[in-house]
């Protein structure tokens, strides 16, 4: 489910080829693992839409076709297994060729995504408003589902995607003061992972924090999966998911005694995989460790080459710097 009040769910995309359907296979097993829910897929030809049939029959996640220019491919991909076509009603070629996709759709009850990018605005809207802004991207997304609306067809999601952090949010807002549609939220083109996930967290997070969003997708010039992660924390940050571990930990300072950035690394990598939705503090001192410390499931706070562990509020023992880590584990194993 996407939108009427399902969890915000997390998408991303496969950059296989979808002609290698057991490459694909492979990659959509790895991001369902790292929390992935649904999945797109590009569908650029004939070859691909068979492909994508293939990968269908087989996928343990929902997929989203991808489809620009040719209505017979998202035909075939509605056909072939699809959870959702998504199209640019506005390169697909004409009111007939959008009411057979429409048709399509209908027929297998799948939605449709309006997919409206700031870089590939209608040109009439261009002129209209000189360059991308939150108004063109709006109206291009409005007159798509005009014209979906025409066939009758309501089973939509709608995306207004910009590089433009500012320029999305504003776009989204916008949008939602005027639309109930389900909203697939996303910075797109957001570069390599670091500045992605920062992007991504201001933009998507920002929205959702605001309750914009229905469904997200983190773009990053990276492997998938990092999308997902950085999702997931998105996710985790705003305050929609509790599943996995939320780590506190402090920037260190003068005060700190420990390796404390060494020791918050490796409880964070040793919890990646962990689900259960428990706060795990990692504090470096006295002053504001015991505090932070005790308000989560389990904490520690630095010493002199040592640390307390408190357990839910509970002072439980206190133990050598290298013991900090397994005596941790052990108690969120507990738990
Ligand atoms: S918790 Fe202690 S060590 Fe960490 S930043 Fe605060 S004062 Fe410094």
């Amino acid at each position: 489910m996407v939108g009427g009040g399902a969890p915000v769910s997390i998408q991303s995309m496969l950059n296989t080829k979808t002609t290698d359907v057991a490459a694909s296979l492979d990659q959509i097993e790895a991001l369902r693992r790292a929390g992935c829910e649904i999945v797109r897929l590009a569908v650029p030809d004939e070859e691909a839409a068979k492909g994508f049939a293939n990968i269908a029959a087989k996928s343990p996640l929902p997929l989203v076709a991808d489809i620009h220019f040719d209505y017979r491919l998202a035909i075939a991909a509605a056909e072939g297994g699809a959870s959702k076509i998504r199209i640019n009603p506005g390169n697909i070629g004409g009111e007939d060729r959008v009411r057979r996709v429409v048709d399509a759709c209908k027929m297998h009850h799948i939605p449709i995504r309006i997919g409206v990018n700031g870089g590939s605005l209608d040109p009439e809207l261009l002129k209209k408003y000189g360059h991308p802004t939150p108004e063109a991207l709006v109206e291009s997304a409005f007159s798509h589902i005009r014209l979906l609306e025409k066939y009758g067809f309501t089973d939509i999601c709608v995306s207004m995607k910009s590089s433009s952090v500012p320029l999305m949010m504003a776009a989204y807002r916008l949008f939602s003061k005027q639309s109930d549609y389900p909203l697939h939220v996303g910075v797109t083109e957001t570069g390599t992972e670091y500045m992605g996930t920062i992007k991504s967290a201001v933009g998507i997070g920002g929205l959702l924090c605001e309750g914009i969003g229905d469904t997200i997708r983190v773009s990053l010039t990276a492997d998938p999966v990092r999308e997902v992660v950085a999702a997931r924390s998105i996710l985790k940050a705003c305050g929609l998911r509790s599943e996995g571990v939320n780590i506190v930990s402090c920037p260190t300072c003068g005060r700190t005694k420990i390796d404390l950035i060494g020791l918050a690394n490796r409880v964070e990598e040793a919890l990646a995989d962990c689900k259960k939705p428990l706060t795990v503090a990692v504090m470096g001192c006295i002053v504001n460790g015991p505090g932070e410390a005790r308000e989560a499931d389990v904490g520690i706070a630095g010493g002199e080459d040592c640390g307390v562990i408190f357990v839910r509020g509970e002072l439980r023992e206190k133990v050598p710097y290298d013991e900090l880590l397994p005596t941790l584990l052990r108690y969120v194993e507990k738990l």
